[in-house]
């Protein structure tokens, strides 16, 4: 079962299908694995699993086929500038909390928090923050690899299937398989399997870089 709280606006597909992702994931995910490959694992799977139907909310491809708007066009620079502003805020994360966790003195990290995530983001942040932002066990790696793992997975997609590749038997077929692995395989033996390729966080910048000349 799916529960969303609407706020109104892109942001409650968005997160619709992030959640659905997640939802699809472990509903197919294979009975008679172990619960460890289950439910423990590597959580880029089910975050990139998540990031690959959230994406579909700014593709172009889909818009024009699944939903009557106006400017699609739009909507796909919104979704790369969005994805920056994470991708960025993420990266800041990891190095603000590498550094948290060494900290002698945690109270000193308040001013570096704001600094850390400021020169990131290039926005004013709230020092305030500084405590309750960070995710338990380095959880936001999960999220950075979900991203290259959404790139790339979709790059292949749509290299094998086209660009409404979602529309394809063939692309049901392939993720109900990959699916039903749980998370017993890691995020970069999954898309070595299927594509060949190592993960790379490059493939996120190309990503951005396409959404935002369009
Ligand atoms: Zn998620």
């Amino acid at each position: 079962m799916l529960v969303i709280q609407p706020i109104g606006g892109k942001d409650d597909w968005e997160a619709l299908f992030h959640e659905a992702g997640h939802t699809e994931h472990y509903a197919h995910t294979s009975e008679s694995l172990s619960m460890e490959a289950r439910r423990l694992g590597d959580m880029a799977v089910t975050e990139g699993w998540a990031m690959l139907m959230q994406h579909l909310v700014t593709e172009p491809a889909w818009l024009n086929r699944r939903l009557d708007v106006p400017r699609p066009a739009d909507l796909a620079h919104d979704g790369a500038v969005s994805l920056l502003y994470f991708v960025r805020r993420y990266a800041a994360k990891l190095l603000y909390e590498i550094e948290f966790f060494q900290a002698p003195n945690v109270k000193a990290m308040r001013g570096r928090y704001a600094e850390i995530l400021g020169d990131s983001l290039k926005l004013p942040v709230n020092p305030e923050s500084y405590l309750d932002d960070i995710d338990g066990s380095f959880y936001v790696t999960g999220y950075l690899r979900s991203w290259a793992f959404e790139a790339q997975l979709r790059e292949f997609l749509r290299s094998e299937l086209g660009n409404d590749w979602f529309a394809k038997r063939d692309a049901g077929d392939l993720l109900r398989e990959l699916w039903s692995l749980g998370q017993g395989p890691t995020a970069d033996e999954l898309l070595k399997d299927v594509t060949g390729a190592k993960l790379e966080m490059a493939s996120v910048a190309d990503r951005i870089r396409e959404g935002l000349g369009s």
